[in-house]
């Protein structure tokens, strides 16, 4: 089967110790599924509805990431399961997704989006933002989420000079917050960046997660 070709030279090539989230969005259950058999079960959606679906569907030991936006008043419906919430993007989120996760006695992992594109549309925090978040250091009482890093989209475009440049910068920040705030938490140890086009420079600058999907499914059609 051509996906799961596709998955195995994926994994294959990267590095020790880089996990790699198939991003599932828009295709079936029936192409997870195929993965799943064959021995891969982390997966990221980017939309609550279609992940609380495929999650009602398939099987229960599928590690399931919201890769996506994540308004806070959906939160109540994937704090049962979800494993990791890449786009955390206000500290009113991260305030909500521990009241969520503290209903089913569970600890959701999550990672701070940082903007870190020149493009305007894409989500995320400023470095000052962060900053302001974490100083007063109030977020060490939010004991029902971990935070485990960061999360960074580079600008979509070809010219990889601009890519890399973000992803330095995404690593830089991730270093200075380690230093600054979690140095004593050995959780905060991961980097999500890196796509299908990107990935292969995102774990040259030190990428700890990578979210792959059209590279695996092929590419995909929102009509
Ligand atoms: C869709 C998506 C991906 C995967 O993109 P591909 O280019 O298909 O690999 C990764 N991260 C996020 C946040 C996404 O929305």
């Amino acid at each position: 089967m051509e996906i799961v070709e596709n998955l195995n030279t994926i994994k294959s090539s990267l590095k020790e110790g880089v996990k790699l989230v198939a991003v599932s969005k828009t295709k079936p259950a029936e192409d997870i599924l195929l993965l799943y058999n064959n021995g891969h079960k982390v997966f990221g959606e980017n939309k609550v509805q279609e992940l609380v679906d495929k999650y009602e569907k398939l099987p229960k030991d599928i590690e399931w990431h919201m890769i996506g936006h994540l308004q806070s008043n959906k939160v109540k419906y994937i704090a049962s399961f979800v494993e990791l919430i890449h786009g955390v993007d206000s500290y009113k989120l991260l305030k909500i997704i521990d009241k969520e996760a503290k209903k089913y006695k569970r600890i959701v992992k999550c990672l701070l989006q940082i903007h870190i594109a020149e493009e305007e549309t894409k989500f995320g925090f400023d470095m000052q933002e962060i900053d302001q978040m974490l100083a007063d250091r109030e977020f060490i009482n939010l004991n029902s989420v971990k935070i485990c890093g960061l999360m960074g989209m580079a600008t979509f475009t070809d010219n990889y000079d601009v890519v890399r440049h973000e992803f330095k910068n995404l690593k830089k920040y991730f270093t200075q917050l380690k230093n600054n705030y979690f140095y004593n938490f050995d959780s905060f140890k991961e980097l999500s960046m890196g796509m299908s086009d990107d990935y292969p420079i995102a774990i040259e600058e030190g990428s700890t997660i990578v979210r792959i999907g059209s590279s695996i499914f092929g590419s995909r059609n929102y009509n």
